[in-house]
């Protein structure tokens, strides 16, 4: 069994191609299982100026196309392949309510949502350090550390915040994309440590990511020390490839597999209407 958990498509402005593009190729790919999860819109928030919000997600009277595409294509390929309906959301911090207000009139057309950080709120206003463009804010910080425990803080305020509904964590350590490495690993192992247990104390699930490979940093998200850590801590996983093209899909899933078979995992976490259960690692 081969499932992808996160995938993008057009409707967000910066993916290629049609859903419908994604599923026919993750069947010619022989996928059994393809999550359609792109980006969740901004629109709604305040206090996102400066941030490009539009080339980031697609517009809240679009959900309902999106969500009314993957409905009949459900149906369509029912054969083929498991197509499951999801969103990826950004935690805004104190905005949950704004954002609950618009997700709950469609969360149960959900199978699973993935809850995301790319925006950091910092003293110079948001930013969106995965964005190539906004690099140089990095060199505003003292030290990249302080990206990363900013980074790390919000997440656990996304994991411990209850009205922040979420199912998985996804790229847990994605400020490293453009190869920003914490000059005090230990000091940042202790706070991803911290971060992996209210992970497990919520009961969530870390996605292994692949799409790092085909950025700047060229390996998965999470590193395989946390991807160790989390299999300690008795943390579920599973695998996507973060697409944004049809051809990334499943990217480089085979070797992934057998890594994660290295570590001991034997089993892969599925969803299907908010509910999760688990297949096993061939
Ligand atoms: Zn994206
Ligand atoms: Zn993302």
């Amino acid at each position: 069994m081969i499932e992808d958990w996160h995938t993008h498509n057009k409707l967000c402005r910066h993916a290629k191609g049609k859903v419908e593009d994604y599923i026919k190729y993750a069947i010619e790919k022989g996928i059994d299982t393809i999550g359609i999860s792109d980006h969740f819109p901004y629109e709604f928030y305040d206090e996102l100026e400066g941030i490009p919000y539009e080339e980031y997600g697609m517009k809240v009277e679009e959900m309902s196309k999106y969500l009314s595409i993957i409905q009949k294509l459900k149906k369509k390929y029912k054969k083929k392949i498991n197509v499951r309906s999801a969103f990826e959301i950004d935690f805004i911090p104190n905005q949950v309510n704004k954002l609950n207000r618009i997700l709950n009139n469609v969360k149960n057309e959900l199978d699973y949502i993935l809850g995301s950080i790319h925006i950091l709120f910092t003293e110079r206003g948001p930013w969106c350090f995965d964005d190539s463009r906004f690099l140089d804010e990095f060199n505003q910080y003292e030290k990249v550390d302080d990206v990363y425990i900013d980074y790390y803080d919000s997440i656990i305020e996304m994991v411990n915040t209850q009205a922040f509904d979420c199912d998985i964590v996804s790229h847990l350590d994605l400020p490293k994309k453009f190869n920003k490495f914490p000059e005090n690993p230990d000091t940042i192992m202790d706070k991803v440590l911290d971060v992996l247990k209210a992970v497990k104390k919520r009961d969530l699930v870390i996605e292994i990511n692949t799409s790092g490979f085909r950025k700047e940093v060229k390996e998965q998200y999470p590193s395989i020390d946390i991807i160790k850590k989390s299999y300690e801590l008795d943390i579920p996983i599973l695998l996507s490839s973060d697409a944004h093209n049809p051809k990334d899909i499943a990217y480089r899933f085979d070797t992934m597999i057998k890594t994660l078979k290295n570590i001991g995992f034997t089993k892969l976490a599925h969803f299907k209407n908010r509910k999760r259960t688990f297949i096993d690692i061939e």
